[in-house]
């Protein structure tokens, strides 16, 4: 086991890690921009290391910098966290090129699946289901696009083969309104993600988004540790996600978490990872592969009893996974809501100082997050500040816990969501389950907010 890690991360994720190596008995270094110099879990490191002014391209994005710090502090390995950097294959590469190990999966398995369009063409090699679509990249021909398209058929979505975060994407429903799509997508995610490469997908009307979580080791060993239901969702970005997915057999998913496994053993992927799938009328449609922890990962652990990051950290220094496929056991049910420093209806950012922040507690009832009273919610990062999660016997004792659990937090001082998730958790569509990933949408809009 490694002795010294650095976190190369910030807020409530970078504060899940330290806890994490701190049951592992591994000493960790937190990195922190001048924003987040007061914050708690700086405070409280092992070591910590100031990485550069508030704006994360001078930071938290500055791979010299972070470098450097493990270096300052002989550092063994680099976790880090989502976002940010953990996705960038160049990271990763430089990290283990100056002698640190990289708690993720290879530079190459970053590359392959960073890029959409190559992590669909290795996905349909490996035998998962994809979303009907382009084979690859679209090509500059426009009769070749519209032919495309009309064999698709319409409604088409046209995505960024570098896109992220809910970014880069654009509904297409009629022929009359496909070049134009083509061309303004191609220019949008040259700009935002350095690469103007797009692809087209079959628009699917009712899906729901589940994703399956995976581990690998290094020893040929993949485990998948059940899935998330995330379809609630607004802009493309989740805000509450459950485990297991309701109403879906159990016959259906495991199928499918038996590819996901196989696929892992053929790329040689190591460390943990997420197959996003769309479900819709029965069928699974990968739509793409994260390499890294994800923010809804405290569900599976509830549901599973596995510490994911602490696997994370644990496959990286070479260990093998200790326990089996047939050892994962899935027990009752785990909700997460999401808060986010924001106007609940608006969804307009707002960040500032926490004048009050009082936590629910109780059974079943964990919250991961870096605030606290006087606070302050810098304006420079994700507007995320923590995440409520629940476990219960049942989907219904998880919902009454949740409930209950909104109706303790109180949060003075800035906006939040909370608010927005009371509304939902009694929601009639919610409370039954299944809702597909435009059920927000809908609901705001009737809502009227
Ligand atoms: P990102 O990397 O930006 O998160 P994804 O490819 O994971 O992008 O898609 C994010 C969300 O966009 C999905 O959860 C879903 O809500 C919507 N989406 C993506 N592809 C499709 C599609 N083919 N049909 C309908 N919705 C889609």
């Amino acid at each position: 086991m490694f002795k010294k890690i650095l976190i190369a991360n910030r807020g409530e994720i970078a504060l899940r890690i330290q806890r994490a190596c701190r049951e592992l008995g591994v000493r960790s270094v937190i990195v922190y921009s001048e924003a987040d110099r007061d914050a708690k879990y700086v405070k409280l490191a092992d070591e910590a290391v100031c990485i550069g002014p508030p704006p994360s391209a001078l930071s938290y994005l500055s791979m010299p910098a972070i470098i450097a710090a493990a270096e300052v502090t002989d550092a063994e390995a680099i976790h880090p966290g989502y976002g940010f950097l953990s996705e960038n294959a160049d990271f990763a590469e430089r990290v283990e090129q100056s002698g640190f190990t990289f708690i993720g999966p290879t530079p190459a398995s970053i590359r392959i699946m960073g890029d959409k369009v190559s992590a669909k063409q290795a996905m349909i090699k490996a035998g998962v289901p994809c979303v009907p679509g382009s084979e690859g990249e679209l090509p500059e021909d426009p009769k070749e696009v519209v032919r495309i398209a009309r064999t698709i058929g319409y409604p088409v979505i046209i995505k960024a083969a570098g896109g992220g975060g809910g970014r880069g994407m654009r509904v297409v429903h009629t022929e009359a309104a496909l070049l134009h799509a083509v061309q303004t997508t191609r220019a949008e995610a040259g700009a935002a993600f350095g690469n103007p490469a797009v692809y087209m997908e079959k628009f699917l009307q009712t899906p729901r988004h589940i994703e399956i979580q995976i581990l690998a080791d290094t020893h040929r060993t993949a485990v998948w540790l059940g899935e998330r239901d995330c379809s609630m969702q607004r802009r493309h970005q989740k805000i509450i996600e459950e485990a297991p997915a309701p109403g879906i057999p159990r016959r259906t998913i495991e199928r499918i978490g038996e590819r996901c496994t196989a696929a892992c053993k053929k790329i040689g992927y190591r460390g943990a990872g997420t197959f996003e799938f769309l479900y819709e009328n029965g069928e699974f449609y990968f739509i793409e592969m994260n390499t890294r922890v994800q923010v809804e990962h405290p569900v599976t652990e509830l549901v599973t009893g596995i510490d994911i990051v602490q696997m994370q950290i644990r496959i990286a220094a070479g260990e093998k996974l200790p326990f089996a496929q047939r050892h994962v056991e899935l027990r009752g049910h785990a909700i997460e809501c999401r808060i986010n420093a924001e106007d609940a209806y608006t969804f307009m950012p707002s960040p500032g100082r926490i004048t009050m922040w009082h936590p629910p507690g109780g059974p079943g009832v964990r919250v991961d997050s870096h605030a606290y009273t006087n606070y302050f919610v810098p304006p420079n990062y994700d507007s995320m500040i923590g995440k409520i999660i629940v476990h219960g016997d049942t989907r219904e004792q998880a919902l009454a816990r949740m409930r209950t659990a909104l109706s303790e937090t109180v949060i003075e001082g800035i906006s939040t969501n909370i608010p927005l998730h009371r509304e939902l958790m009694v929601d009639a569509k919610f409370i039954e389950g299944g809702t597909s990933i435009h059920y927000l949408e809908g609901w705001m809009q009737q809502h009227k907010r």
